[in-house]
């Protein structure tokens, strides 16, 4: 099976303003065109969130016309950590994955809000709530929600067991290659915790000391892991790139950016480039 390969939606006009809607269609088309442009399959909306429905729907149509597989959507809810906040936490959720369908997305990635260790118990209890109100709408709509690890080993341990116990079909696991690191795994190790629940992948690079969101190959992860991982679990979908919109440290770049992440992602997978080198 040939691995398909996409990125996130980067701003393409500098630095993203803070004002809430400056990502709007024609910027979105724009991020979507230079996915496209750097040889990629497929995209993760990654501030949709803001957009009306309407608007939600015209960019699935983006999607079409430039060939791009529409393949995840990144939530700005994430699941709650305890019983008290599920209910106001549904809202939100239910909205993010509504948007989800109207894009045409197969996955909606969301954050999970971490606790104390002697908490877990009660995070236990909230998740299980969540999710299993959040599954069968998911189902209903041929999406998997995809929870992303954002700390350390304990606490993906943690939520690898939540999940094995729940044995929700629509409930998986985004790797976030560079949070693995910072989280002190390596996101091969992580990888295999997550094991057949992997149902996506935020691949971005750092150097350990802070969430750069680099492209591929421009940190210090040993990426050769990474792919051997992805292969040992079997994980068929597409390999999902997600780079900053905003590096701190220096000016945006999205071209260069996205097109660096392919090139170095189609090499490592031993895939054609399919247009000239960055
Ligand atoms: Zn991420």
């Amino acid at each position: 099976m040939v691995p398909t390969f996409g990125c996130n939606t980067l701003y393409p006009r500098g630095r993203l303003p803070r004002t809430v809607g400056a990502f709007d269609v024609a910027a979105h088309r724009e991020a979507l065109r230079t996915i496209r442009e750097a040889g990629l399959d497929g995209c993760e909306f990654s501030h949709y969130e803001h957009l009306p429905p309407a608007d939600q729907e015209k960019l699935r149509g983006v999607c079409a016309c430039l060939g791009l597989r529409p393949w995840s959507a990144h939530s700005w809810e994430a699941l709650p950590a305890e019983p008290a906040h599920v209910e106001g936490t549904l809202p939100g959720l239910f909205s993010s994955l509504e948007g989800a369908a109207r894009l045409g997305v197969r996955v909606l990635v969301v954050h999970a809000a971490s606790a104390a260790p002697q908490a877990y118990p009660q995070r236990a209890a909230a998740l299980a709530t969540c999710l299993g109100t959040l599954a069968p709408r998911a189902e209903a709509v041929g999406i998997t929600i995809a929870v992303e690890n954002c700390a350390h080993r304990q606490d993906l341990e943690f939520l690898a067991e939540t999940l094995e116990r729940l044995d929700l079909p629509a409930i998986g696991f985004n790797i976030d290659t560079g949070h693995a690191v910072l989280g002190g795994m390596t996101p091969d190790d992580a990888i295999r915790i997550m094991g057949k629940r992997l149902a996506t992948t935020h691949l971005q690079d750092n150097f350990g000391q802070r969430d750069d969101h680099l492209p591929p190959g421009r940190g210090s992860i040993a990426w050769e892991p990474v792919r051997d991982a992805l292969r040992q679990v079997g994980y068929t979908g597409m390999l999902m790139v997600e780079i900053s919109d905003c590096p701190p440290e220096r000016e945006p770049q999205p071209v260069l950016d996205t097109r660096a992440a392919a090139d170095f992602l189609k090499t490592l997978f031993g895939v054609s480039l399919g247009r000239s080198p960055a």
